[in-house]
């Protein structure tokens, strides 16, 4: 009998693993997958190791957004790489445009570029500090600051600050990785962009590095972790509580408490028929829409030819950053072009390279009954199409890139449908609205006592909103263990 069973090997379930460990709780972590991390998890190709999803994160060192969290998981010593103080290169409307670290810095060089701009620049900059302040009471109170800026969208915020149509388009540098809709919340817009202008970071060995470093955590504190443990029931105990979980390879596991930290329509689909659940509760995350899928293209390149660049690359190409045509037709033109840290990190060549552009679910949903490794022709060729075009937009801005190509995989919405078990193949799972029921922030809480959800779904997505949301949910579930709760 274990204290907390966690569902999920992705960042989520693992972090919550260390926090519940450390507590001094006996957890035991359900991964479905042959492999942990979820969006996390790398794979190898012809020697090389390619990353899923994860690619960078803003605040790591020492006084920044993320070290405490990273400190409490056991992560702040791993080979961090600090990305360029002009950490991101924008493409837009035939120019190059910088961002710079740090909030002086940043004010610095936007304002000198577009000195109208002065006050919006200095209201972003001051939303930015309040995050940052703010962000550990945060995590301990979801009702103040945060609240406040999760019911104001994003887009309309910047509407009525900017007026510059290359300036607004300038700060969504990071489109593809914040799904950006016209409803996405000022704080989830706000929060990744401070994290990044904190500094950024790869890390050497990819998103393996951190997984690995969390599953031996939670082992060195006594804890377990299993792969290839699918959860497919959850079986209650008749007075409303979760007595066991049941796994596709037949085995159960019981524990005094539960976090799922899956899609929460699906743990809802995994959940008894009793009173305690109406149909509308069940049918309320069903309905959410969820955020856009990633094709991604992971490129490896002839040793040697290809310049490692310590920055990302944005380039937006569409008129409309937050309206952007991303079906399976539309040309690709926002895109990012992520190196990845050299294997051999003392080498000065980039060994791999990922172009990652948003994609609906729809453009390969005529797919969906196909499976990895029996998927039809058509899909191959609308694949290929598709990762050719990202090449040629890519080529323009790194010479000799088409020359020096060794291999090319590719990766749709299915793929991560079918790794990372993703509802609709979504990259960030259920889409953030300042137009939500509590201003985009869905509840741990569940119908039963001792079963709590986490994961991206819940508040933010990326590591530092996953982060931040294993320590809320965690702290809920030490405070019912207390029984200061429910
Ligand atoms: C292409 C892409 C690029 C990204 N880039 C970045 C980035 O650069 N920086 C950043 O910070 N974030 C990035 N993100 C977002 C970030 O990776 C995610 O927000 C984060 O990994 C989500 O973690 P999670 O644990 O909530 O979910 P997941 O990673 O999806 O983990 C859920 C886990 O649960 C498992 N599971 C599912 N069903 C069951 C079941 N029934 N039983 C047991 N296990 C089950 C899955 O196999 C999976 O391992 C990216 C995401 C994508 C897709």
């Amino acid at each position: 009998m274990y204290d907390t069973i966690i569902i999920g090997g992705g960042y989520a379930g693992l972090t919550c693993g260390v926090i519940l460990a450390k507590a001094g709780q006996r957890v035991c972590v359900l991964e479905k997958g042959r492999t942990l991390g979820g969006a996390f998890q790398c794979f190898q190709r012809s020697g090389m190791r390619l990353d899923t999803g994860f690619h960078y994160v803003g605040g790591v060192s020492e006084g920044e957004i993320m070290h405490p969290m990273l400190e409490l998981f056991g992560l702040a010593d791993l080979p961090w790489v600090r990305l360029d103080e002009e950490f991101i290169e924008v493409h837009l409307d035939g120019k190059i445009y910088h961002l710079c670290c740090g909030y002086d810095r940043f004010a610095e060089s936007l304002t000198k570029q577009f000195p109208s701009e002065k006050a919006g620049i200095d209201a972003l900059v001051n939303t930015m500090r309040g995050i940052a302040e703010h962000i550990y009471q945060s995590v301990e109170n979801t009702s103040g600051y945060e609240n406040k800026l999760m019911q104001i969208p994003a887009k309309a915020w910047l509407d009525e600050h900017f007026s510059d149509p290359i300036l607004k388009k300038l700060l969504c540098a990071n489109a593809v990785t914040t799904d950006l809709t016209p409803e996405l919340p000022l704080y989830s817009f706000t929060q990744s962009l401070n994290s990044f202008v904190q500094h950024t970071y790869r890390i050497e060995g990819g998103g393996d590095t951190i997984i690995s470093r969390l599953r031996d955590n939670i082992i060195a504190l006594g804890g377990e972790v299993r792969t290839g443990c699918e959860v497919t029931a959850f079986r209650d105990n008749g007075e409303g509580r979760i007595a066991e979980v049941e796994c596709a390879n037949g085995e159960f596991f019981a524990a005094n408490q539960f976090i799922s930290t899956i899609h929460p329509a699906i743990s809802v689909s995994l959940m008894p028929e009793c009173p305690q659940i109406r149909g509308i509760y069940r049918r309320r995350f069903s309905r959410m829409p969820n955020s856009r899928g990633i094709f991604t293209v992971q490129l490896t390149v002839k040793p040697g030819t290809i310049p490692y660049r310590n920055h990302v690359i944005s380039l937006l190409g569409g008129t409309d950053p937050w309206n952007a045509d991303y079906s399976a037709t539309a040309p690709v033109k926002n895109m990012l072009i992520n190196f990845n840290v050299p294997q051999n990190p003392d080498n000065t060549f980039a060994d791999n390279i990922d172009l990652l552009t948003p994609m609906e679910y729809s453009a390969v949903e005529h797919w969906s009954d196909s499976r990895v490794g029996h998927r039809p022709d058509d899909y191959k060729a609308f694949k290929d199409a598709k990762a050719q075009e990202c090449i040629e937009l890519a080529a323009k801005e790194i010479p000799g890139l088409k020359e020096n190509i060794t291999a090319v995989y590719t990766s749709t919405p299915l793929t991560y449908r079918d790794y990372t078990g993703t509802v609709r193949g979504s990259a960030y799972g259920i889409s953030k609205s300042a137009s939500a029921i509590a201003g985009g922030m869905l509840s741990p809480m569940t119908p039963f006592k001792n079963l709590f959800f986490a994961g991206q779904s819940l508040m933010l997505h990326g590591m530092l909103g996953v982060g931040m949301t294993s320590i809320l949910v965690t702290n809920v579930v030490k405070k019912v263990i207390n029984g200061n709760e429910r």
